[in-house]
């Protein structure tokens, strides 16, 4: 029998290989029974349920922690759960009492405005389950987990998946799922393979499957013939090694072999994975990008976004955080804010000419930036800034933004302001700009001087961030910033690949910004070099 490829998303990055473990119903989210039960069974069952809480919260004092957190108070709330017990005194079963309890506090957080409250309803959900699984009598799910095991189920509760993965879980694959889901970002943290939305896992993968579960690509493949798993097999080892020189390396200062200290930052788009991270391996956050603070729902509200903001500061340590504003539209759509699909996403309304045409959202994000700044060393950054006067816009609008709030009594102060340097025009005449720093975003450069967009398979071999052309702009940019006295790094790509470290010092670059996974092997790169 050959081998199956089933295709998915990928919702965590990695590969594995390992059994797969079908969720039974009753795993996976699915009630089981109806359970005839008064309220002192549900009062025994709430206080299991609490105490298996507890017990997986012991340790975790993360984001995964918080969620636990939530739910053992969810369970103390007696406003929550009375209604459950008023039911069952007038003849309900426990089981029907609590699908009513439960079924009104999910439309509750699912109708909120705010998006953080909105994805609460997934932890209330992880709740109802866990009691109704303990009202059943069903003892803790996954208790027997065969070493490598591949969880493949429906979909999965963000406390089922610390559960089993304290068990040693190699990988998930769920049937519905959504990377932008709690499970999936504690999945990222925990650097545990997830593919989501691979229909029909649960018919075709059997109990005990053997499973390639390739992430990267978003597929699943059941029973891999000798050459895939040979090939998967090598690129573990690969990883694995990989891997260990980062590890080994990931906490040095980076130095060339001469001396010459570069500083190295990193890049962050899920402020969730940072509780993995020791500030001291880096040199400070040299771009976050704020897209996940906006969805099809709306943006964070200013409050929130400032409380993040801050966090972000207070993980950093007194090192600097270069925050850049929303850069949706292009690659990046944001349904609701984006609009109707252009004809050229990427030439259009993309990053700071979309924050301007919407002044009503990038007004929010200004404040809670003017505020947060009054509390560390915050820089704000521009997202695809083509000519001067957007950034002379910009910078009157925060200085707005800080008049008003510091009118209002609040704290605030006016951040250095810089540019992304990813449209040709822009490098070209980097000079005009009155920025307080340039940072290069190769990503998009490459694409626009080489005409041949990031995300397209048809052109990929004509996308070369290392081009001839792409690498004079980048030193136009590093001239222009010696010039006027302003710092310039690089924040694509390009700076968390190795062999591409040693043309960017060439060009004079002494600050680069990379995913933090590549902390390590940029460091022991920059090493090596003179
Ligand atoms: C870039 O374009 O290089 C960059 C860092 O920004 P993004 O990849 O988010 O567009
Ligand atoms: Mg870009």
């Amino acid at each position: 029998m050959g081998e199956t490829v089933l295709t998915g998303r990928g919702a965590s990055s990695g590969l594995a290989i390992g059994s797969a473990v079908l969720a039974r119903r009753g795993e996976s989210g699915c009630t089981t029974g109806e359970a005839k039960a008064d309220a002192l069974h549900l009062r025994e069952a709430i206080d299991r349920a609490r105490a298996e809480i507890e017990n997986l919260a012991a340790d975790l004092d993360d984001d995964a922690g918080e969620i636990l957190a939530f739910q053992i108070e969810l369970l103390d709330d007696g406003s929550f759960m009375d209604p459950a017990f008023v039911d069952i005194g007038q003849g309900a079963t426990c089981k029907a009492a609590l699908d009513r309890a439960f079924a009104a506090q999910v439309a509750l957080f699912e109708s909120d405005d705010d998006p953080y409250f909105q994805a609460r309803a997934a932890d209330v959900r992880d709740v109802h389950e866990r009691l109704v699984r303990l009202l059943s009598g069903q003892s803790e799910p996954g208790s027997e987990l065969p070493a490598h095991a591949v969880w493949v189920a429906e979909d999965l509760t963000p406390s089922l998946f610390l559960t089993l993965e304290r068990k040693g879980l190699a990988a998930v694959v769920l049937a519905r799922g959504s990377a932008a889901s709690h499970v999936a970002m504690l999945a990222r943290a925990r650097e545990v393979p997830m593919v989501v939305g691979v229909g029909g896992a649960g018919r075709v993968i059997g109990d005990g499957a053997e499973l390639v579960v390739d992430a990267d690509a978003g597929e699943v493949v059941v029973d891999a013939d000798q050459a895939r798993l040979e090939a998967c097999r090598r690129r573990l080892i690969e990883q694995r090694d990989a891997a260990a020189l980062a590890r080994a390396w990931r906490g040095r200062t980076p130095v060339t072999s001469s001396g010459r200290r570069i500083a190295v930052e990193i890049n962050v788009e899920d402020p969730l994975l940072l509780d993995r991270l020791d500030p001291a391996d880096c040199d400070g956050i040299g771009l976050v990008r704020t897209e996940f603070l906006y969805d099809d729902a709306g943006a964070v509200d200013e409050d929130r976004q400032f409380a993040i903001y801050r966090r972000l500061l207070g993980w950093a340590k007194g090192r600097p955080v270069t925050v850049r504003t929303l850069d949706a539209g292009g690659d990046k759509p944001i349904a609701g804010l984006t609009g109707e699909p252009e004809p050229n996403p990427f030439l259009g309304l993309r990053g700071i000419r979309l924050s301007l045409a919407r002044p009503e959202v990038f007004a929010v994000q200004l404040r809670a930036l003017a505020r947060a700044a009054a509390h560390g060393p915050l820089r704000v950054m521009v997202p695809m800034v083509s000519v001067p006067e957007e950034i002379d816009e910009v910078r009157a609008l925060l200085g707005r933004m800080v008049t008003d709030l510091l009118a209002e009594g609040r704290a605030a102060a006016m951040p250095p302001l810089g540019m992304m340097v990813e449209v040709p025009s822009a490098a070209l005449c980097a000079r005009d700009f009155a920025v307080d720093f340039y940072s290069i975003g190769s990503n998009d450069l490459a694409q626009y001087v080489l005409a041949a967009a990031r995300d397209q398979p048809d052109v990929a071999h004509l996308y070369r961030p290392m081009h001839p052309s792409v690498l004079r702009l980048i030193r136009e940019v590093v001239e222009a910033g010696r010039d006027k006295g302003v710092l310039v790094s690089l924040c694509g790509d390009l700076a968390g690949e190795p062999a591409a470290v040693s043309a960017l010092l060439e060009l004079g670059l002494e600050r680069l910004s990379v995913t933090p996974a590549a902390l390590g092997r940029v460091k022991h790169a920059i090493a090596d070099l003179p």
